[in-house]
């Protein structure tokens, strides 16, 4: 990193998604001087900052041509260019998450492979190159296939209960892994800087909507005993310096009904189980990330107020421009806190916001998670 104040540094952001936006949202409270790329020229940054390009992040010679101008480049999504940021590197620029692990990361088989390698717990798989070799695991069964590149949100995953399953299974590169009987799925956000300091947030636990493969809610702190909390954070801990990664790095994990904690997968960014901690730890999790690349102290991640998380999804059966109905109902609620990303058109499960609601009893936090929910809807 350039010996420079981090006000004079430019920093590039490949993404101009929601992530981005609240980012943007951290660096203007330390005067940062952020530019932006997304392919989309109406995505939620597009008119935030002065410097936002339209270009495709997976081009190598669109990333390389946008990136030579800055001190520090990081991400906000990890479907980029790995070969512009490592030559980038070469070049002189700070890339923070480190290019190989933004490429381990972009491979759900590079991924499991690592973690089997570095003995760090997770459900057992095989590598599997088509449908014909998932096939050849039936002794596997009742088990979870995924597609090792170009699922997200679910949507490259699926299970395998059954014999009769594997004619739907997926035929390209892939693995086969264990279905999990687990208790909840928690996650972890843990930072680290350059100087090797670490600092996890509270462990959170999430709901998934069953069909949409989407985290329907999320709870601050997650409800379980406090030796499965130490295992979530020995975890998080372990996988990020084993990483070797600065930056932030979101680590979903399952708790087993017999009180393991396995990982499932990891994000190295910002991440929708941290969206919480704009309103309810003393830092955030945009903020932390800026923190951590830019190598300052970590923030405290305490958290101020148990917190629930519900994502602002577009009603189904809806597309077109969005219009948001029972906004007025949910602002006069206490603790609830809205934010919408900017995204002119509505489809079906669309992320178009998230809503994060605090509160000191754990009770009223469910009953006003579900009521925001019931309320708020994006139409068209
Ligand atoms: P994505 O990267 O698309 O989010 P994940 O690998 O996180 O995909 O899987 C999506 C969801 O599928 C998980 O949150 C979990 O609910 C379920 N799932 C994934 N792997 C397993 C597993 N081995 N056992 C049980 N459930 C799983």
């Amino acid at each position: 990193m350039p010996s420079k104040d981090i006000t004079d540094l430019k920093i590039g952001v490949l993404g101009g998604g929601q992530l981005g936006r609240m980012m943007i949202q951290s660096a203007i409270s330390y005067n940062l001087d952020i530019s932006i790329l997304d392919p989309d020229e109406n995505a939620p940054c597009a008119h935030l900052v002065k410097d936002f390009t339209v270009g495709k992040l997976t081009d190598d010679q669109v990333v390389y041509e946008w990136g030579k101008d800055f001190d520090l480049i990081t991400i906000e999504i990890e479907n980029v260019s790995v070969s512009a940021l490592q030559k980038l590197q070469k070049d002189g620029v700070s890339v923070f998450p480190q290019p190989e692990i933004i490429e381990l990361i972009q491979d759900k088989r590079k991924q499991k492979t690592f973690y089997k390698a570095n003995r760090i717990s997770t459900s057992n798989f095989v590598l599997t190159e088509g449908a014909a070799d998932v096939a050849k695991n039936k002794e596997m069964l009742p088990a979870v296939n995924k597609l090792g590149t170009e699922g997200y949100d679910g949507r490259g995953v699926q299970m395998i209960r059954t014999e009769a399953d594997l004619g739907k299974a997926f035929d390209k590169p892939g693995l086969l892994e264990e279905l999990v009987d687990f208790e909840k799925e928690l996650s972890v956000v843990v930072a680290r800087n350059q100087r090797g300091e670490i600092d996890c947030f509270p462990v959170v636990e999430l709901s998934y909507h069953p069909e949409q493969n989407l985290v329907e809610f999320l709870f601050a702190p997650a409800q379980i005993s406090a030796e499965s909390e130490k295992k979530a954070y020995d975890l998080a801990k372990d996988v990020i310096e084993k990483l070797d990664m600065v930056g932030l790095l979101a680590v979903e994990m399952f708790l087993t009904k017999d009180g393991e904690v396995l990982i499932n997968e990891v994000a190295p960014r910002t991440h929708n189980s941290g969206h919480h901690t704009i309103e309810a730890n003393r830092t955030s999790q945009f903020e932390q990330h800026l923190r951590a690349i830019l190598n300052m102290p970590l923030g405290s991640t305490e958290l101020i107020s148990p917190a629930a998380m519900v994502n602002l999804l577009g009603e189904d059966g809806f597309t077109g421009n969005a219009l948001y109905e029972g906004m007025e109902a949910c602002m006069a609620m206490k603790g609830v806190y809205v934010h919408l990303y900017g995204k002119k058109l509505t489809k079906p499960f669309r992320k178009m916001g998230h809503v994060t609601i605090t509160d000191d009893s754990v009770e009223s936090l469910k009953k006003n998670a579900r009521t925001v929910k019931e309320t708020l809807k994006v139409k068209a």
